[in-house]
């Protein structure tokens, strides 16, 4: 057999770890774009250059040929650059678009009125660079509404380039509920050049522009981010009202499960943790634990089990569950609690006072803190991610590397890697629950707590969930399995 082609990808994306992140995007896009280029295949990668970048430690060089170029967006002509860097732990080129009139501001996201062109650019920049560069992807990989939009300019705006005559689309949805709703009046801004009655007829006399859903229309395949997420979204209860059309496209639809980085996730080499420890010796888990509650003000016992939950405080992330279940419980039972992350005001002041009413017991951190967040993956005995819904979740199984039993709720990449713990088995790994109701959450929390305290079954269900492997290795080479497919054929 002759030895397989390798491919030619452009990624595009709004987020990238370590350069900019909100959440889980960020680390697949970078993992995902690593895993590629270390299997030999050719990945130029598009994102912005935010200002909040931390370019310290980072190389970012002009390109000359890429410098003061212009894009016409209805009557607006923006003129933007494009920089090279490596992306940190790789030698993989990446491509950083500069227009400090878009990017120079303070978040990744902003409500501003021209969200919707600072992606438009985006998506269209990636185009136009792989022009520029005489580079024929075979794939063209789309991530969420910020570059969905890739797929209908292909066949449209820049359907005349023949560079482009064997490229395929795919776009991978990593949280259906930011779809990327515009107004209309934006139509022109689109510069869709003849190709507006493409867009969905219905939304369009509504007033919107739906860039996700224009992605689910026009890409030639689309992945999600779990196997049981791709099955829930085709319902009305998950779907956010694409499951329609998703259910008209299932037979280009799959869910394929986030790897985890394990050169930054991994207890045995992290370098950012008080003390490294593996599943042979466990020692360094202790350290961890003791520092980390040392730092956060919360008092330590061998006995006391100490709680980490690290999220995005939306309600996709049921910190409302936890609002209704966990103060109860923090007054019976004797554990702690350590939480980092930072959304709705109404989150915010709930942990806030949680604190006040639990000194000692309680630490919340309101903010993103990379360090920390490996600090409480390390220091934690339990994870709490008890969400409404999880596309993937990496948390979760970052969790289950460090030793920290996860309790979740059974939903989306949550059910698809953590498995319900069967004490007189021996076997599982985490504590799994169904309903999200009040008392689905108490059952959980309390199963947890006495497993706590059964130190022989914890250790056997610490050691299951510290031997899985969700390394990129495997979940990379699914996703070349598919790029593969699409592109023979052709
Ligand atoms: P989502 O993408 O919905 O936010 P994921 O679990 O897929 O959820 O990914 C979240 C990622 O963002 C993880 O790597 C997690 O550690 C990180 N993260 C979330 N909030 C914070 C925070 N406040 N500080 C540091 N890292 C955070």
């Amino acid at each position: 057999m002759a030895a397989q082609k390798k491919l030619k990808i452009c990624l595009a994306s709004s987020e990238l770890t370590p350069l900019a992140k909100t959440g889980g995007l960020a680390d697949v896009s970078s993992a995902l774009a690593a895993y590629l280029h270390s299997a030999g295949h050719d990945v130029r990668v598009l994102l912005p250059r935010y200002a909040r970048i931390d370019a310290s430690g980072i190389d970012i060089k002009p390109v000359e040929a890429l410098s003061d170029l212009k894009l016409q967006m209805g009557s607006r002509e923006q003129t933007y650059s494009i920089d090279t860097a490596t992306l940190p732990g790789t030698n993989l080129t990446i491509y950083l678009l500069r227009c400090p009139e878009f990017f120079g501001r303070d978040g990744i996201y902003t409500h501003d009125h021209d969200e919707h062109l600072r992606f438009v650019l985006l998506s269209r920049a990636a185009i136009e660079m792989c022009q520029r560069m005489g580079f024929a992807p075979d794939i063209f990989h789309s991530h969420d509404w910020q570059t969905s939009l890739i797929p209908l300019y292909l066949r449209s705006t820049y359907a005349w380039d023949k560079l482009f005559a064997n490229t395929r689309t795919v776009l991978t949805i990593h949280n259906i509920g930011y779809q990327g709703r515009f107004p209309a009046y934006i139509l022109d801004e689109l510069h869709l050049t003849g190709a507006e009655h493409h867009l969905h007829q219905d939304d369009l006399k509504e007033g919107v522009i739906n860039f996700l859903k224009t992605g689910v229309l026009y890409a030639d395949f689309i992945t999600t981010v779990s196997p049981t997420y791709a099955r829930e979204i085709l319902g009305e209860d998950y779907g956010m009202g694409l499951n329609e059309l998703l259910r008209a496209r299932v037979n280009t639809l799959v869910g394929i499960l986030n790897g985890v980085d394990y050169a930054e996730w991994n207890p045995e080499s992290d370098t950012l943790i008080p003390r490294t420890y593996s599943a042979e010796d466990m020692r360094g888990k202790e350290v961890c634990k003791q520092t980390l509650m040392q730092e956060m003000n919360l008092t330590y016992s061998e006995k006391r089990p100490l709680l980490g939950i690290i999220s995005r405080l939306v309600g996709q992330k049921g910190i409302e569950l936890i609002d209704n279940v966990v103060p109860s419980l923090l007054a019976r039972r004797d554990f702690a609690l350590v939480v980092l992350g930072s959304g709705e005001p109404r989150f915010e002041l709930f942990f806030t006072r949680l604190q006040q009413a639990f000194p000692g017991r309680v630490c919340y951190y309101r903010g993103f803190n990379n360090r920390l967040a490996h600090w409480i993956e390390a220091g934690s005995d339990i994870f709490l991610m008890p969400s409404l819904y999880e596309p993937c979740g990496l948390n979760q199984m970052y969790s289950l590397k460090y030793g920290t039993v996860p309790i979740v709720r059974e939903t989306g990449g949550l059910a698809d890697s953590v498995e319900q713990a069967n004490i007189d088995a021996g076997t599982g790994t985490g504590i799994v629950f169904r309903d999200y109701n009040e008392a689905g959450l108490a059952w959980a929390m309390n199963t947890a707590l006495d497993l706590y305290d059964n130190k022989q079954a914890w250790q056997l269900i610490v050691a299951n969930g510290m031997a899985k492997d969700y390394s990129w290795q495997r979940q990379g080479a699914r996703y070349v399995e598919l790029f593969r497919q699409l592109s023979d054929m052709q």
